[in-house]
């Protein structure tokens, strides 16, 4: 997952022009899951000892995705054999329904006991990106635990968070709790690359059953510790929203011939000069567009002084902040589509005119724009016919998940932290500049939530998709603590605003 880390390093960048994102919201207004129903997360030596164990177990299956349509198909296989045997009481609770989905994906039904409460979907990836041993200071799928962590790819990107997901159920199932809202857990085959068996397929068959959702909670966003000097506290971010990715082939076609008798303007000539127009003529900053701008007014006050000044009056400062978020090329990915030429291709011999030069440009979409607005905006800056355009991927930006009083996934999630991290007391929402699965369940809620309930420092930034991921036992527990507690918190009902101004 660039993604999660992705997300990480923009709001990094962010804090760092000490301009930050804070939600301090009211919390969840439902009641809690009542009195003596409430299973305390309490879990003993033994579960606890069998909790890493399974972690351990789940990351010496290298279930890696290796490039379109090569995956390791049997740590897939494998993997599905695992979770059967790792958390039995899943596969043999009666109010649970668990299918396998494109032959490697999972989907379990857990069947609430108040049908009349909108079900939601904790989603997890179990595929991870390859780790070629060179560097690694132990084995990269060998799950060892040293020095208080458990080593291995996956660890942070995403089978913590996968596993924390199951062996919490697995826990709560062994103290005969029995949900009141229903839920889904799906856990892809191929985030990593796509998406498309995993994720796409899960939703499509809850799209078929008519299901809709009261929210999803996906991978994206830490709680951030220790990355900036400033903050004394350690704070969560919880990615709303994700960018939107184009994929342009540009081409240009012309009459080959011999270099010895060359037109005035070749394929390659040609091409070049669109690109170079393209680089030079960056697509609209969108500041005031997005959602950054709203949330940067309404939490200004959060900020010591310059920085509230500064953002409570972005009527004067506004056009000032605009341009200091050009400056940086992370916050730049924040304010605008991106434009990166990832490809270029022509010429086949020395003395060859080439008959077609051919580019690929990725861009990656503001949420206040469409894949078709930016092809338009394309053509008009590189205003040469003789360059066509190919759509080879696409898709739009992802809408904006509430993240007020009244969304309850966002405000579950933030009592959780509250309960669970009382040292958390700051909550930002985030836009996410890569992507991830829950692209593909747009249709089936407004609210999705990127989030992993894990301390992340800058070492562990870092070891996502690159060397040395670990995550600490304790980090772990906490995560499946984490989970046990949001399951049963989202027990609750969502009630209506407290606020009510009659007139
Ligand atoms: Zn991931």
């Amino acid at each position: 997952m660039a993604r999660a880390f992705v997300c990480v390093r923009v709001l990094a960048t962010v804090l760092l022009l000490n301009i930050s994102i804070v939600s301090r919201s009211m919390g969840l207004r439902g009641k809690e899951r009542q009195g003596a129903s409430r299973i305390p997360s309490e879990f003993s030596p033994e579960e606890r000892f069998a909790m890493k164990e399974a972690l351990k177990d789940a990351i010496k299956i290298p279930t890696v995705s290796f490039g379109p349509e090569e995956f390791n198909t049997t740590a897939l296989a494998e993997f599905g054999e695992f979770i059967h045997k790792a958390f039995p009481n899943l596969f043999k609770t009666s109010f649970i329904q668990h299918e396998v989905v494109s032959e490697y994906s999972h989907l379990f039904t857990v069947r609430g006991s108040d049908p009349s409460l909108q079900p939601y979907l904790l989603t997890a990836h179990i595929d991870v990106v390859p780790a070629p041993e060179e560097g690694w200071e132990v084995p990269p799928f060998s799950g060892l635990e040293r020095d208080g962590f458990i080593h291995g790819r996956g660890t942070l990107d995403n089978k913590n968070s996968l596993m924390a997901i199951l062996q919490a159920l697995e826990l709560l199932l062994t103290r005969n709790y029995v949900p009141r809202r229903s839920f889904f857990i799906a856990l892809g085959q191929d985030e990593e690359l796509s998406g498309n068996y995993g994720a796409q397929k899960i939703s499509a068959l809850l799209q078929a059953r008519g299901v809709q959702l009261a929210f999803i909670m996906d991978e994206g966003g830490f709680i951030l510790d220790g990355f900036f000097p400033s903050l004394k506290k350690p704070f969560a971010m919880v990615s709303v929203t994700e960018k939107g990715s184009l994929n342009l082939k540009l081409q240009v076609k012309m009459t080959p011939g011999h270099s010895s008798a060359p037109p005035a303007e070749t394929s390659i000539g040609i091409l070049a000069a669109a690109v170079s127009r393209l680089e030079k003529t960056p697509l609209p900053n969108m500041f005031g567009d997005g959602p950054l701008k709203t949330t940067l007014q309404l939490l200004a006050n959060e900020f010591p002084f310059p920085s509230n000044m500064v953002l409570n009056n972005l009527w004067l400062f506004g056009p000032l902040v605009k341009r200091l978020l050009e400056r940086n090329y992370i916050t730049n990915a924040l304010i605008r589509t991106t434009t990166a030429v990832t490809m270029f291709h022509a010429g086949i011999k020395m003395n060859v005119i080439p008959p077609v030069a051919e580019t690929v440009i990725n861009f990656r979409i503001h949420p206040a724009q469409t894949v078709e607005e930016v092809i338009e905006l394309v053509k008009n800056n590189i205003a040469d016919d003789r360059v066509q355009l190919h759509v080879l991927s696409a898709f739009d930006p992802l809408p904006i998940s509430p993240s007020d009083d009244q969304a309850f996934g966002y405000q579950l999630l933030r009592q959780t932290l509250q309960s669970v991290f009382p040292d958390v007391s700051i909550i930002a929402p985030g836009v996410c500049i890569g992507n991830t699965d829950s692209r593909h369940y747009t249709n089936l809620t407004t609210g999705i939530y990127r989030f992993n309930p894990v301390y992340l420092q800058p070492q562990g930034f870092s070891s996502i998709h690159g060397l040395n991921e670990k995550i600490s036992v304790q980090a772990y527990e906490t995560q499946v603590k984490f989970m046990f507690e949001l399951i049963q918190n989202a027990d609750t009902e969502q009630r209506s605003s407290p606020h009510q101004h009659e007139l």
